[in-house]
């Protein structure tokens, strides 16, 4: 065998991916109409087929194939940036200085903020629930997480986010806090205004320098006003960098095209230029500059203005179905079990044995994903019916006492 000693007898198998295979083989034996599969994180109809925006599928097939062949500039098109930016922070703009870079997918943007803004060893700070690659990074690039409780008391604990923060500021040269706000993927919460406005707060009291990464992957899917908090950003002084990481990939439907635009936001010039430098050279030195049709595309819909009219009420269209799906869920499942859910694709139930109740949950031909501190439901896969019945089952378990 030829890996290196450190990557020898590691494999790839993610959980969501078994049990998303295990669901599809399950529906050919027992047909697709028996079994429930809250597997997969892509916005489905009641049909089971991927949701995509029609407005957004007109720009893409008449894309030029001709504009679309070359490589793209190492940084992105400026129009990409352009319209990203637009679609981003809308009316919300913070009203500070801001500079953007094409990345190869929201992930990417994760993953060079991390390499970039910390040094080896170094710990990222993130919360209890969190999303799996977030430590499939951190494991790639030699870094570690520390968590703090998200949803303890019905939101976070402040204290501990607090009391970590100080412990990691005697320890490394830079904090870097990694939150996934609005619309959080396992849990569906979305920080309010005012716990916003409290850790911005807490990140300008410790006076030590912090990276407030903002993961924004799923914020197209929460509630209008939830976007307001980029407006607070301008509270920061300037001991924060703040980094918004925007992705085409839920908001406008094109999983594929691993297309996101990732912004820095400071007073400071020298500040957004270095990041303007390091990111080129991370895009460089990884998966080179960004699909050329995934920012074609952006760029042409915000060009196109009455197909971008068009495109933001299919997408409301399809915020409300979610809205609905998450109604019938949490009208269903008896109170307790569910973590806290206000916008977005996912919701959590808590769990003693993730695994073990999802493998329970098998038997009824209902496949979903066992996560370290629960089980996610991903409601953007589920009709309105199949997320009553998962929530049924969560509440037969809970009076068997199996959760
Ligand atoms: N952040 C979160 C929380 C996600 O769930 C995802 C995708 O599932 C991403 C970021 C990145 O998505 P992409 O790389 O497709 O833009």
């Amino acid at each position: 065998m030829f890996a290196a000693q450190s990557k020898r007898g590691q494999s790839f198998n993610d959980i969501i991916f078994i049990n998303n295979a295990q669901a599809r083989a399950r529906s050919r034996i027992a047909g697709s109409g028996a079994v429930i599969n809250g597997t997969i994180g892509a916005l489905l109809d009641d049909n089971g087929e991927i949701v995509t925006f029609q407005a957004v599928d007109r720009i893409h097939r008449d894309l030029d194939v001709r504009s679309q062949s070359p490589y793209a500039p190492m940084g992105g098109y400026p129009a990409f940036l352009e319209a990203a930016e637009a679609y981003c922070f809308g009316e919300n703009h913070p009203g500070l200085p801001m500079r953007g870079v094409a990345v190869s997918g929201g992930l990417a943007g994760i993953h060079h903020a991390i390499l970039n803004y910390t040094e080896p060893g170094d710990f990222i700070l993130t919360s209890d629930w969190f999303w799996g690659p977030y430590q499939a990074i951190a494991d790639e690039t030699g870094r570690k997480l520390k968590t703090f409780p998200l949803l303890a008391s019905g939101g976070p604990d402040w204290a501990r986010f607090e009391e970590t923060m100080k412990e990691l500021a005697c320890e490394q040269a830079n904090i870097f806090l990694l939150m996934n706000t609005p619309a959080h993927n396992p849990t569906g919460y979305s920080l309010s205004d005012e716990e916003f406005a409290h850790m911005l707060s807490l990140c300008n009291r410790l006076d030590h320098p912090v990276v407030l990464f903002l993961d924004v992957a799923y914020i197209e899917y929460a509630e209008a006003g939830r976007k307001d908090i980029f407006k607070l950003l301008s509270r920061l002084t300037d001991k924060v960098l703040t980094l918004v990481d925007y992705s085409i990939s839920k908001g406008f439907a094109k999983y594929g095209l691993r297309t996101a635009a990732l912004f820095a936001l400071h007073r400071d010039d020298d500040v957004l230029e270095e990041f303007v430098q390091i990111m080129l050279l991370s895009n460089r030195g990884t998966y080179g500059s960004v699909s050329s049709t995934g920012q074609l595309l952006l760029a042409g819909l915000y060009q196109e203005k009455d197909l971008s009219a068009r495109y933001r009420e299919e997408l409301e269209q399809w915020r409300i179905v979610l809205t609905r799906r998450a109604q019938v869920f949490f009208e269903t499942i008896l109170p307790g079990l569910a973590m806290p859910y206000r916008d977005g694709f996912f919701a959590a139930v808590s769990s003693r044995d993730p695994r073990q109740v999802c493998e329970k949950l098998k038997e009824d031909d209902i496949f979903l994903v066992p996560l370290g501190k629960g089980i996610r439901v991903a409601l953007c896969s589920l009709s309105c019916e199949q997320s009553r019945r998962v929530a049924e089952a969560f509440n037969t378990l809970a009076e068997k006492e199996c959760l």
